[in-house]
């Protein structure tokens, strides 16, 4: 078998060499992993020339597409100078440029970018910034942090610490430093933005002074389901925070770059920027590993000292990579050069229209929209609903990963609304069936 180009080929020696994330290995004795030959545009193809629609953005990262001539341009002119170098000491143009961009886009004030290669290290670094900022400051009294109920950070043990995902931390709890979750405003469990922020108000009139900051994942919390709440949440949690004197951190790995339907989540509060804006997914536009933590001046100036303990002594060894720097730079041309944000209005609006019939399936319950986000229920799912979902979409040539019961798409911003009705028809059969 080895060297025969066939998914078979290819599953076999995946499942022997390779341990998968975030997959129980056992599984795919009965559930083939599929071996993935080549992408264009939205679509995947499998080594046995299968098409796939990549319905999920391959984990909400890519933003533009597979194979996108401006993306592959750039990063290829980019090696023609430099792949990498040591942020420590030394810096390039594009982390440069990219740096001032980033700053220039995002909400006022948050003008220091530190560098991480994945979601997990933009949180770790933010927490720790966090927490030695108010230690620089002589309150290190202040070192425990608050976030909302079903929140998702990343899987590092100091994120991990503030994820209420009981399937991803409870058999990690004992290595966790015990930090405290508040209600997140939710429609559907009857919690309402007021009683959100009176509870998180509660909680820090007996707490503050021994919290560092409030995390949130702005507007929608994606890796527990798809939960959708009010921006005025937002401007709330700001102002308590800001009474509090505790540091609120907007977790935009997901919601950035224009997935929430503007550039940045938090521009839906309009409110006061947050102190820290965790950013990665599609900031290379799903090509390379890069996240980036934007701080304010006064977190920065916490650190800018004489001593040298007193700085951020935080490294990763690909941090500002070039490469990815280069990807992000093109991803931020793309946005400006093709006015995406105002694009994406129209496009949200064709997808949602596209899956009206599918909303009104008797099976589909809560059906919901944030900008390039739909999401939905499906009643009375059995128990392993989310693994059959997945089967019987890549069967009907979509990739579609349901968490538990809730069915999500976020694909590509370049999937058309043909496509998209594509997609709600076959789910639709889909839910037809399902037991
Ligand atoms: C994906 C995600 C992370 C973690 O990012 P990784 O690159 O997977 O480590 C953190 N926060 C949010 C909101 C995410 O969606």
């Amino acid at each position: 078998m080895a060297g025969s180009d066939t998914n078979a080929s290819w599953l076999a020696r995946s499942h022997a060499a390779v341990w998968h994330p975030c997959t129980q290995m056992k599984l795919h004795e009965t559930l083939p992993l599929v071996p993935i030959a080549s992408g264009e545009g939205a679509w995947l193809v499998d080594f046995d020339g299968r098409r796939y629609l990549d319905a999920v953005s391959s984990w909400w990262v890519n933003l533009f597409g597979h194979r996108h001539p401006r993306l592959d341009a750039a990063i290829r002119a980019q090696l023609d100078s430099l792949a990498h170098v040591m942020l420590a000491g030394f810096t390039h143009r594009p982390v440069v440029e990219l740096s001032e961009r980033l700053a220039a886009l995002a909400p006022a004030g948050l003008g220091h970018a530190f560098y991480a290669s994945d979601g997990a290290s933009a949180t770790e670094i933010a927490l720790k910034m966090s927490f030695h900022s108010w230690h620089n400051r002589g309150r290190a009294e202040k070192r425990s942090f608050v976030s909302l109920a079903g929140s998702y950070h990343g899987e590092t043990v100091g994120a991990l610490a503030v994820t209420d995902v009981a399937l991803f931390r409870d058999v990690y709890a004992p290595l966790l430093h015990a930090n405290a979750t508040v209600p997140t405003p939710d429609p559907r469990r009857g919690v309402s933005v007021e009683a959100a922020a009176a509870a998180l108000d509660a909680h820090l009139d007996r707490h503050a002074a021994t919290t560092a900051a409030l995390i949130v994942e702005p507007l929608v919390q994606g890796a527990s389901g798809m939960t959708m709440y009010d921006a005025r949440y937002l401007a709330l949690a700001r102002a308590i925070t800001a009474r509090h004197g505790v540091h609120l951190i907007a977790d935009e790995i997901m919601t950035g770059f224009g997935r929430t339907g503007t550039m940045f989540a938090w521009e839906q509060a309009g409110a006061p920027a947050p102190d820290f804006l965790c950013l990665s997914k599609g900031i290379t536009g799903g090509y390379l590993p890069l996240s980036c933590v934007l701080a304010s001046d006064d977190v920065y100036a916490a650190f800018y000292a004489d001593e040298v303990a007193q700085g951020f002594l935080h490294s990763h060894s690909y941090t500002g990579n070039a490469l990815a720097c280069a990807a992000a730079l093109a991803v931020l041309d793309l946005f400006r050069d093709e006015d995406v944000i105002v694009r994406n209005r129209g496009l949200a609006a064709a997808w949602r229209a596209s899956l009206a019939p599918l909303a009104a399936h008797p099976r589909v319950r809560d059906f919901r929209q944030c900008g390039m986000i739909v999401a939905w229920e499906v009643d009375g799912a059995r128990r392993d609903f989310a693994r059959w979902f997945f089967a019987e979409a890549l069967a009907a040539g979509l990739l579609l990963r349901p968490i538990g019961n809730t069915v999500y798409v976020m694909p590509p911003y370049v999937v058309t609304a043909t496509e998209m009705a594509m997609l709600g028809e076959r789910v639709a059969a889909i839910l037809d069936r399902a037991p």
